[in-house]
């Protein structure tokens, strides 16, 4: 069976849940190879959460530069181990990173670039979502070794038992006056809650919240279902919310399990970035808002009515 490499998406160690996704959607294809870039130990610590999601190999591309540079280590270390294990695919996650990684690898490569997949069948057909979900789109690579980005939350995690056998890549040393070099992290706000491309539950305001004092009552609920809170490009703009946390066509694009809409219109930009969550709930006061042509379940009402309910309801389970 051919190898699908795997790039392992992760931050100290901890591996984010895109990447059981990643590898899950990989043993379509073929054998899934987890690809750790990190600083040395890195591959040790998560080989067994990898093992647990069918990896049959675990590359350790490990050195002290790994997480100083941006994209470049993880460039080179699947340019590298394109040339050595011959894979039938490269599997990247679809986040700002991932994309850069993919588009970068490709154009090293030779080799052809699907984007943003929420799907992948066994011949690597990738099905895409565009235009705000209005079509779906099937593509295929047909030059060089596919490179692939794939949503977060767009294909299921299932487990399956793999070996993660681990084997070694050698690094090549980062030129640093053609990388970019990362200076510091800082996590700006957010707090516990978990990270809006990552979360199965999202609960997003729009320019209905009404003020930045006011999405309290989106960040409540948000806490009391374990849930990231977005917001819409206008709740943005008016500065009630981060732009970090904005969600849709020029903001972030998330999947999860549950989106809540509060006060949201559902321009089709917006849309774009939230149109293939799994189950979609609207509250919106205007009974013709397009929010509701996409939504599972709708509630026409005032959301600092409904959504303090929904949250003391939610609660008491
Ligand atoms: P509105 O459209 O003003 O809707 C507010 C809604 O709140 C209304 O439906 C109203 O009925 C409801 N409401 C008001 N008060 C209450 C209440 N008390 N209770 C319940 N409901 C209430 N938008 C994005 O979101 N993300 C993007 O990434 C994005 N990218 C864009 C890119 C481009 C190039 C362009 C042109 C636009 C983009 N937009 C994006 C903007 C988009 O077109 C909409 O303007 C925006 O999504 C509207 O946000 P909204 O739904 O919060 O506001």
């Amino acid at each position: 069976m051919s190898e699908v490499l795997v790039l392992v998406d992760h931050i100290d160690g901890e591996v984010k849940k895109v990447t059981f996704e990643l590898l899950t959607a990989a043993r379509r294809i073929g054998e899934p190879s987890a690809v750790v870039v990190g600083t040395p130990g890195t591959a040790a610590k998560v080989r067994d959460a990898l093992a647990r999601y069918g990896a049959a190999k675990v590359y350790a591309a490990e050195s002290e530069d790994a997480v100083t540079y941006l994209t470049t280590p993880k460039v080179d270390a699947l340019a590298t181990l394109a040339g050595s294990a011959s894979p039938a695919a490269v599997l990247i996650s679809a986040t700002v990173e991932g994309k850069e990684v993919a588009g970068r690898l490709a154009a090293r490569l030779n080799s052809g670039l699907l984007v943003d997949v929420v799907d992948i069948d066994a011949d690597g057909v990738g099905t895409q979502s565009i235009f705000g979900g209005a079509f779906v789109v099937k593509a295929k690579v047909g030059n060089g070794l596919p490179v692939i980005t794939v949503r977060p939350g767009g294909v299921e995690a299932e487990e399956a038992d793999g070996a993660a056998a681990e084997a070694a890549v050698e690094l090549p040393a980062v030129d640093a006056a053609k990388s970019a070099r990362i200076t510091g992290r800082e996590q700006i706000v957010g707090g516990d809650r978990p990270e809006l491309t990552e979360a199965s539950v999202v609960v997003s305001g729009g320019r209905g919240v009404g003020s930045a004092e006011s999405f309290a009552v989106v960040e409540k609920l948000a806490d009391t279902l374990g849930g990231a809170v977005g917001a819409s490009r206008a709740a943005v703009d008016s500065g009630y919310y981060p732009h970090q946390f904005q969600v849709g066509q020029t903001g972030k694009t998330v999947s999860p399990q549950l989106y809540i809409a509060l006060g949201i219109s559902g321009a089709i930009q917006h849309r774009a970035g939230m149109q293939t969550s799994k189950t979609i709930i609207a509250v919106n006061k205007d009974a013709e808002a397009p929010i509701f042509e996409i939504a599972d379940f709708g509630v026409v009402g005032d959301l600092f009515q409904v959504a303090p309910q929904l949250t003391e309801a939610v609660a008491k389970r």
